[in-house]
């Protein structure tokens, strides 16, 4: 897979044609607010590589997710709703909900979430 699509929306914020609110980035992660929050807290944490979805992660991208779930916990208590809590939610494909095909970890909080179905 190309480590950037120029069909992605995703990858089009992380090279800067198309403005994003970001919160954080470093060399292999970016994360910004969603456009269309879902709740008072909605932050996507995302790898900058274009990876598409979770089933096309490798064993090698390990590492690369358990720092974006750190990212997420960051900025989660920065926001200040660590201790109330916060949900994480990465989707996949169709079933899944999954609308932009470029891996992302949505981080959303400030309200209560609710159970899950
Ligand atoms: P998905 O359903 O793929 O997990 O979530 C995609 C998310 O990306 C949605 O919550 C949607 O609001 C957000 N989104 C889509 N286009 C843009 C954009 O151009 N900028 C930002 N910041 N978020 C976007
Ligand atoms: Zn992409």
């Amino acid at each position: 897979m190309p480590d950037h699509d120029p069909d992605c929306i995703f990858c089009g914020i992380i090279a800067g044609r198309i403005p994003s609110d970001t919160l954080y980035e470093d060399d292999e992660i970016i994360a910004f607010r969603d456009i269309s929050p879902a709740a008072p807290l909605h932050v996507l944490v995302l790898p900058k590589a274009h990876i598409a979805t979770v089933n096309d992660l490798g064993a090698e991208e390990a590492g690369l997710i358990g720092r974006m779930v750190l990212v997420a916990r960051d900025l989660a208590a920065g926001a200040g709703v660590a201790r109330d809590g916060y949900r994480l939610v990465v989707n996949v494909n169709r079933d899944g909900g999954q609308i932009v095909f470029h891996l992302h970890l949505h981080v959303l909080g400030g309200r209560s979430m609710g159970a899950i179905g």
